[in-house]
């Protein structure tokens, strides 16, 4: 055995106390009340990164919560390794369907049941702890470190956002590391290579000055909800293809792996989506696999449409104003900002002519591919397969995780997004769970990955 893996072995009891300790503090983030708690937690972790012997350690000041900073620098020569991680949680509603009170962790059947056991705080202490165990047994680190933990990740994350754009050149560093994410199932550990960024947008569709009666203009009066129907059924046809010229031009192909994996669904995903979603056919492109689908595929979805007359009863209204709130969902490479330029021009091709529309930009965000072969990736999937006795999959989220797409558009570098959660960790709700397994898994991986990468 060697010596960083004695050292963890006989200390797990105590990583075990750290985090409950931790995890006891409800930093709930959203709520006004809990903002004591949310910095108690900073300062925890703040506690945790002096510890290990990190310099410039401290809390950051923010319009919000605050950031937890600490560095160490002294790896001459070796690659700069940005972790991120968040110390802020979600509410705990409906409390009364949690078995065990959710600020007091409790393992059952090898489970650490808790708020935050999962997301992200158990995520976030594995790193301390893995950066712990090189740092006590080496007396140094493989690489330099700097580390950021955010408290508002759950409630929007604008002071990371703003500090990491006015401050990009305190962040400098060859590649980050994200362990926020989970594996696609126990035992088969996984990196996502891929997010999808996103356009929100509001189509308003104008007819007459007014409001109208359809006994009186009817027949004549152009109708914004028709427009609109009209409008949306020639944005996407019947196969989930989308109508927006230029939309598919700029997607990137995905990797052989990827295709197989998706076409043979061997974790049987689909099936359980299906199951879960209680529908009897999915709807979308039958050309691709469903997985393909959810992931790697743009989409265009309808969430609401407002408008005209919905009360109780009768009422002949036309209506002079329809709206449609719309959202397209954007493969890697697709920039939100250009795809809303094309999105804004299919909508006037296709409206009818008696009406006039507007298309507003709510908001958008990038989406984001690693490449596998970049270095800090090969380390991240060498480091999985030492521990877990497997080459992990390269999967894809069909979600945004914003601050990958920031750090990789603002720092220009690789980001590594490498998390040991389970499908089952009930996140953002109650029970929320972490396998304390995978826990400590976790701490050997990162640990092993910050020595390759070293
Ligand atoms: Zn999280």
């Amino acid at each position: 055995m060697t010596q960083l893996e004695a050292y963890i072995t006989e200390h797990e009891g105590r990583f075990l106390e750290d985090l409950n300790g931790w995890l006891r503090i409800p930093s709930i983030s959203t709520l006004p009340e809990h903002a004591g708690d949310v910095r108690r937690a900073a300062e925890y972790a703040a506690d945790q990164l002096k510890a290990i012997g990190f310099a410039n350690v401290g809390l950051i000041q923010t319009q919000g919560h605050p950031l937890v900073y600490g560095e160490w620098l002294k790896a001459a020569g070796k690659p700069t390794l940005l972790i991120y991680g968040h110390y802020d949680v979600q509410p705990v509603d409906p409390v009364e369907l949690w078995e065990s009170p959710p600020f007091e962790p409790t393992v059952r059947n090898g489970n650490l049941y808790c708020r935050g056991a999962c997301d992200d705080k158990g995520q976030t202490m594995l790193v301390f702890k893995a950066l712990e165990s090189l740092m006590t047994v080496n007396g140094e680190l493989p690489v330099n470190v700097k580390v950021l933990i955010e408290g508002e990740e759950e409630a929007g994350g604008e002071s990371i956002e703003h500090y990491v754009k006015t401050y990009p050149e305190r962040l400098k560093c060859d590649a980050a590391f994200i362990c926020d994410t989970g594996m696609a199932a126990k035992d088969i550990p996984s990196i996502d290579i891929g997010l999808r960024g996103i356009i929100y947008t509001e189509v308003e569709v104008r007819g007459a000055r007014r409001d109208l009666h359809s006994g009186v203009y009817g027949g004549m009066a152009p109708n914004p909800l028709h427009a609109l129907a009209l409008i949306i059924s020639r944005l996407k046809d019947a196969d989930g293809h989308i109508n927006v010229p230029g939309l598919y031009d700029k997607l990137l192909p995905p990797l052989p792996a990827e295709k197989t994996f998706w076409q043979e669904d061997p974790l049987h995903i689909a099936d359980m989506l299906r199951e879960e979603m209680g529908v009897a056919q999915f709807s979308g492109e039958p050309e691709y696999p469903p997985l393909e689908r959810i992931t790697a595929r743009p989409t265009l979805e309808v969430h609401g449409i407002i408008g005209g007359f919905v009360g109780e009863g009768a009422k002949t209204v036309i209506p002079a104003v329809a709206k449609a709130k719309i959202s397209l969902r954007l493969p890697p490479n697709l920039k939100s900002a250009e795809v809303f330029t094309l999105f804004e021009r299919a909508v006037q091709e296709v409206a009818p002519p008696d009406v006039t529309v507007k298309v507003h930009d709510l908001h958008g965000g990038e989406g984001l591919f690693v490449s596998p072969d970049s270095p800090p990736m090969v380390a991240a999937t060498e480091a999985l397969k030492e521990v877990y006795g497997k080459t992990p999959l390269f999967t894809r989220s069909g979600g945004s995780i914003p601050i990958a797409a920031l750090f990789h558009e603002v720092l220009g570098m690789p980001v590594v997004l490498m998390g040991f959660g389970l499908p089952d960790d009930n996140l953002h709700a109650p029970n929320e769970k972490y396998s304390l397994d995978q826990f400590y898994k976790g701490i050997r991986v990162v640990a092993s990955f910050l020595l390759k990468m070293g």
